[in-house]
């Protein structure tokens, strides 16, 4: 262990949270080190290449692109807007949500969804009112509450937050029952929940009303890729004195000493000296780094392993193929073989059943026509639904010959499905693919038990007020588990940290 290098700030992991933090505090003239184990930053953001292709990891499209959100707010603090411009989703159908061959539209706009869903549905208009009211409700007292909590607030939040205070500890499903809707409706309101990975009678009321209606006010695709956004902050970085992204360096080590991190060390022989830490990984994970002890019990007690679930990803480069004419365009598109979203999540979550799977379906080449993922008329095609953890992991230790022949059993089932669902004919189109299993995440990006979204978003782990955290004097956790998920969540608690720690370093 022989190289010491100084900075201000050293960020572990260049995930959404760790570049927009790390970005933010260089752009302020900090000097920042940001390490990270893979050899492209971005975290589950990420872009790989497959022959010639393209694909961002994880991501399809985002929110926070418009003015007041937290993806625009970070490039507008560092001059930033015009490079990366961004393309919205179909306004009139960003989300298509399919079940059993029915297709519904998603449109931006609360209520322009609100009076699509009368229309559709003008038996329950009663119930959808309340929904739409309620939801927006939630919204709105969301957006209104202030960044710190003190005295003052926790006296006016019976006023100022009703229905956060009623409604804090309630499912989707409790809400769906009390307006006693019918199962059609419920699967329709619910179809976008693979974007928050639970079913109604799981998912916190408040994390869907955040998500629902965060997308409906725009959803977006950056007209450059993905791998654009993240290599302009990349770049925003390393172009300011004394800062760096440093890849390949994957931190195996964090050495405390009187409540206080001094240095990482990295599994490259590297140790690392900062002022300030800040932990993009996963917060048990840079507990167990530190050490027995290092960070204080109570800290660690207010810690959750309960995760999300884990993703499988189907990755498809097609040729000679336009998928506009197989219902795919501007926009995504949700697949349901019935309409009991619950007993699919269980079927697929907990047995690691996937014989008649939901689908999320994505197509980057529809969102942009940037050249930069296909061959001059080819496209892709990105697939995803969730899995059991547990039985793939067991499988890839126990048996890589038998992981690897489920994971092409898996592959043609889904192809299968997705033809007889959508596209006949589409295994004529496949130039290159490649599927991901929740053990393909933990290994790329570390994901605990390859969640997706950090921590489980069931009421219980779901604060409004969630925060980055501060484990010791000079070390932070910003991630999907510790803030918010998804790139506009993850920014969003990024730049909310690098404020905070700007502040304290004036
Ligand atoms: C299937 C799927 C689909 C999704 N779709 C969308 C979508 O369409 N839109 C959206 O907004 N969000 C989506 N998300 C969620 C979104 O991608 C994540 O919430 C967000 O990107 C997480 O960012 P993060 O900052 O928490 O870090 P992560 O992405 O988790 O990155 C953490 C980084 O830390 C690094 N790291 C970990 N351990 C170490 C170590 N020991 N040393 C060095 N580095 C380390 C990792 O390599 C990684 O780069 C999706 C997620 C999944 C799984």
């Amino acid at each position: 262990m022989t190289t010491t290098l100084d900075c201000d700030d050293l960020v572990m992991g260049s995930g959404m949270a760790g570049l927009a933090v790390a970005a933010r505090l260089a752009h302020a003239g900090r000097r920042v080190l940001v390490v990270e184990a893979h050899d492209t930053p971005g975290g589950y953001a990420h872009t790989f290449d497959l022959g010639r292709y393209r694909f961002c990891a994880q991501v399809h499209y985002i929110f926070g692109c418009r003015p007041g959100g937290s993806v625009h707010g970070l490039l507008d603090g560092l001059d930033l807007l015009e490079r990366v411009p961004f393309l919205e989703l179909d306004p009139d159908g960003y989300d298509h949500v399919v079940v059993a061959g029915d297709r519904y539209r998603i449109p931006s706009g609360w209520e322009t969804f609100r009076d699509r869903a009368v229309e559709l549905f003008p038996d329950e208009a009663k119930s959808l009112h309340r929904y739409f009211d309620i939801v927006g409700e939630i919204e709105n007292e969301l957006a209104k509450l202030p960044d710190s909590i003190g005295i003052v607030d926790v006296l006016a939040a019976p006023l100022r937050f009703p229905r956060l205070i009623q409604m804090r500890t309630w499912t989707l499903g409790r809400l769906f029952d009390k307006l006693r809707l019918s199962p059609r409706v419920r699967t329709v309101l619910a179809g976008q929940c693979g974007d928050y990975l639970l079913p109604p009678s799981r998912v916190s009321l408040l994390l869907h009303a955040t998500l629902v209606t965060a997308y409906g006010s725009g959803a977006f695709y950056p007209r450059h890729h993905y791998h654009h956004l993240v290599d302009t902050l990349v770049e925003s970085i390393n172009a300011r004195p004394g800062c760096q992204v440093l890849l390949e360096h994957e931190i195996d080590g964090i050495d405390v000493d009187d409540r206080r991190v001094n240095s990482v060390h990295t599994a490259t022989g590297r140790r690392l000296r900062a002022h300030r830490f800040i932990s993009n990984m996963d917060p048990l994970a840079t507990v167990n780094l530190a050490g027995a002890g290092a960070i204080p019990d109570r800290f660690v007690r207010g810690l959750s392993d309960d995760y999300s679930y884990g993703g499988i990803s189907l990755y498809l480069g097609l040729r000679d193929i336009d998928l506009r004419e197989f219902g795919f365009g501007s926009y995504n598109v949700w697949s349901y073989p019935h309409d009991d979203l619950d007993q699919i999540y269980t079927d697929q979550g907990e047995r690691n059943d996937l014989s008649d799977p939901w689908l999320f379906m994505s197509t980057a080449t529809l969102h942009s026509d940037e050249p930069g993922l296909a061959p001059p008329g080819c496209q892709t095609l990105q697939v995803a639904t969730h899995a059991s953890y547990d039985e793939w992991s067991a499988l890839r230790e126990r048996d890589p010959r038998t992981y690897r022949r489920e994971k092409k059993k898996l592959r043609n089932h889904l192809l299968d499905v997705i033809e007889a669902r959508f596209i006949p004919g589409l295994r004529d189109h496949i130039d290159v693919f490649a599927l991901g299993t929740p053990p393909t995440n933990e290994r790329f990006v570390h994901a605990p038990r390859g969640n997706s979204y950090g921590t489980a978003l069931t009421p219980e782990h779901v604060n409004p007020s969630r925060h980055p955290l501060r484990a010791l004097e000079n070390l932070w956790l910003v991630n999907a588990s510790a803030g918010w998920p998804s790139v506009a969540g993850t920014i969003g608690s990024g730049r909310r940290l690098a404020n905070e720690l700007l502040e304290e370093s004036l």
